[in-house]
């Protein structure tokens, strides 16, 4: 397990675990999640083991906001093996009682599969949501920017197990 920051422009320290080299990391092309995993695009990464990875979400409804990926590429969770799935419900799991901890017990789990379901980048992903008590979850929020000391005062409060 390891935890922390890794961007070009920033200091990547305390990020261990598999990642790049990783068997488990196919690098699709042209796949930014998969840039993720290899370190070739930055995250603010606030989780990792061998086989999955959570991050901050660059565009976050609600501050917390987090995806928790597989780091084997696959468009739709029934697109990856059982094991990879087993082990992003357990990641997932682990993401959820920190948030629980350290932000609030109360948020939502997405997971956009297909288009017209919402999904963009075509890598599994489930989003955590925290959400404190503002607006609508099943209505569209407003979504700004992640800034970088918003970002590392979120990963302070999420990286340590
Ligand atoms: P979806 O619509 O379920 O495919 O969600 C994709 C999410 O990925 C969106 O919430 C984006 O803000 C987020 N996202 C896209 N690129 C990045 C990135 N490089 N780092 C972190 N989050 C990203
Ligand atoms: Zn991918």
């Amino acid at each position: 397990m390891g935890a922390g920051q890794f961007a070009p422009s920033l200091k990547s320290g305390g990020v261990s675990g598999a990642g790049m080299g990783s068997s488990a990391t196919s690098g699709e092309a042209k796949c930014v999640f998969c840039d993720i995993v290899a370190r070739r695009s930055p995250a603010w990464i606030v989780n990792e083991d061998e086989s999955t990875m959570a991050f901050l979400d660059i565009f976050p409804f609600t501050r917390g906001h987090l995806l928790v990926i597989p780091k084997r590429h696959g468009a739709r969770l029934t697109d990856i093996p059982f094991d990879d799935q087993m082990a992003l419900i357990r990641s997932l799991d682990e993401i959820c009682r920190r948030v629980e901890r350290r932000l609030t017990p109360h948020y939502n789990i997405s997971l956009n599969t297909g288009a017209n379901a919402g999904q963009i980048v075509m890598h599994v992903h489930f989003h955590v949501i925290p959400r404190y008590g503002v607006g609508n979850p099943f209505r569209a929020t407003s979504r700004a920017p992640l800034t970088d000391p918003d970002a590392r005062a979120v990963v302070a409060e999420l990286a340590a197990p």
